[in-house]
């Protein structure tokens, strides 16, 4: 009751609050519900999101669908109007929603109207309490997830896959190190009993965070007291620990992609290192560094490529920084000299100083313009709950500003001095090489037809 009262009074006096964005009123319900509300600049409108702490992360490879197959089923109705109703009363208050399972959560994204804010997250409390899993809406869930993921996983695509020339570069090299599955996970073994239970052990308050951002109901707090208060806690499941790299991968391989064309992607792909005390955000500005670098060499001085990047990506507990390049396929060989060249360079001289203030500069102002309004909000803080800590979000621009170049050249050495991982997607052959074996079947055909008829005038 404490922090209700608390919680009323911050939303009824502080107009200020709404300013900077790093501060929000953040509270624990009893039963252990992370409540997080900001009034937002918008009028009229409120963004929420209720992260649930469970994800394809917390499952085997065979499993790994579960929490994606429940998340579809808790949209297939709660009474017997069904799914077609539940969407109904939805469009009645004037707000859509959708959920998202990723790695590391579920998450329920809901816009809506602020004057109907209390009836929608009633809507959204039943979804989480009164669905009834059966078999009939498990079947059907089960369709449009298989949909989802690109239809009946045939017979070829897992051979693909088991052979790991299905997957895209990055993936592939997970693959290959033990990061990831090799195989894409199915849903048509999961049963209704293993539904129920991650149900029963995750969709609990305590792995639960509400974010409401926007236009808020001065009577929300006392409302949530009164009904997401009331959902029974259960003993925390534990996270099992992330995939670690298990296996060595080949330092080359070249992977197809159809079967005829003239163009080439180039991947470069480096485990990040760890980091000892510099801030996270060191290999952000890093990846902005050398996407810069790529761009002015592969692009600018040599004409090779019209888009190359530079990007990070996780799997398992390691995280990749590539260096990527659209290329033709002839330039492959030119465009890799380039790269070796640029990571010759840096090892040697180290980051351009005056680059790297500017893109450093550039990096912090993004931050004051990056996330606009009540949506970009309620998102922003989903993805940077890791950061949240008794009504504070700590501030990127600040960490950003920390990074020395010191720092990110020592950072960078440990980067570029491994060999890394070189990924080649291509087509099986190029326009040339199908001309060249067209004509040469052409010609094969030619000279068999030639063969026949003077055989024929032979005969005659
Ligand atoms: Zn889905």
């Amino acid at each position: 009751m404490r922090c209700l009262l608390f919680a009323c009074l911050l939303l009824a006096t502080t107009p200020s609050l709404a300013l900077d964005r790093f501060q929000v009123e953040g509270y624990m319900l009893p039963n252990g519900l992370q409540v997080l509300l900001k009034p937002g600049t918008q009028k009229g409108h409120v963004a929420i999101r209720l992260v649930v702490g469970v994800g394809m992360d917390d499952f085997s490879c065979a499993d790994k669908e579960l929490p994606h197959l429940l998340e579809h089923l808790l949209f297939s109705g709660i009474d017997a109007s069904g799914e077609g109703g539940l969407e109904e009363r939805m469009q009645a208050l004037g707000g859509e929603w959708n959920a998202y399972t990723s790695n590391a959560d579920t998450t329920f994204v809901i816009e809506a109207p602020a004057k109907n804010q209390r009836k929608v997250l009633d809507l959204l409390l039943a979804l989480l309490t009164e669905t009834r899993l059966d078999d009939p809406a498990v079947a059907a869930a089960k369709q449009v997830v298989e949909r989802e993921d690109g239809g009946h996983y045939s017979h070829l695509q897992r051979w693909l896959d088991r052979q790991d020339i299905g997957h895209k570069a990055s993936n592939q090299l997970a693959v290959e190190l033990g990061l990831k599955c090799a195989e894409r996970a199915e849903v048509h073994d999961l049963s209704r009993e293993q539904l129920e239970q991650v149900r029963q052990h995750w969709y609990a308050p305590n792995n639960m965070t509400l974010i409401v951002v926007g236009d808020l109901d001065r009577l929300l707090p006392a409302y949530l007291e009164r009904t997401f208060a009331e959902l029974d806690p259960v003993d925390p499941s534990e996270h099992p620990p992330l995939a670690q790299i298990e296996h060595s991968a080949a330092a080359q391989r070249t992977l197809l992609r159809g079967w005829v064309g003239n163009g080439a992607k180039l991947h470069w792909l480096f485990p990040e290192p760890a980091l000892d005390d510099q801030p996270y955000e060191t290999l952000d500005l890093l990846k902005d560094y050398l996407g810069w670098a790529l761009y002015r060499q592969l692009r600018l001085a040599h004409g090779l490529s019209y888009g190359p990047w530079s990007e990070r990506e996780v799997f398992g507990d390691t995280v990749f920084l590539s260096l990527g390049a659209d290329l033709a396929r002839d330039d492959v060989p030119k465009a890799r000299q380039v790269l070796k060249a640029l990571q010759a360079d840096l090892l040697q001289n180290g980051l351009d100083p005056a680059t790297f203030a500017r893109l450093q500069q550039a990096a912090v102002a993004r931050q004051a313009w990056a996330v606009q309004g009540n949506s970009a909000l309620a998102d922003y803080y989903w993805s940077a709950l890791g950061d949240y800590e008794d009504g504070h979000f700590s501030n990127p621009a600040k960490r950003l500003q920390t990074v020395s170049l010191d720092q990110a050249n020592q950072v960078l050495r440990q980067l570029l001095s491994q060999p890394g991982y070189v990924r080649i997607e291509q087509p099986l052959m190029s326009d040339d090489t199908l001309m060249w074996a067209g004509g040469g079947s052409g010609l094969l055909l030619i000279g068999l037809m030639g063969a026949g008829l003077r055989r024929k005038r032979r005969t005659r």
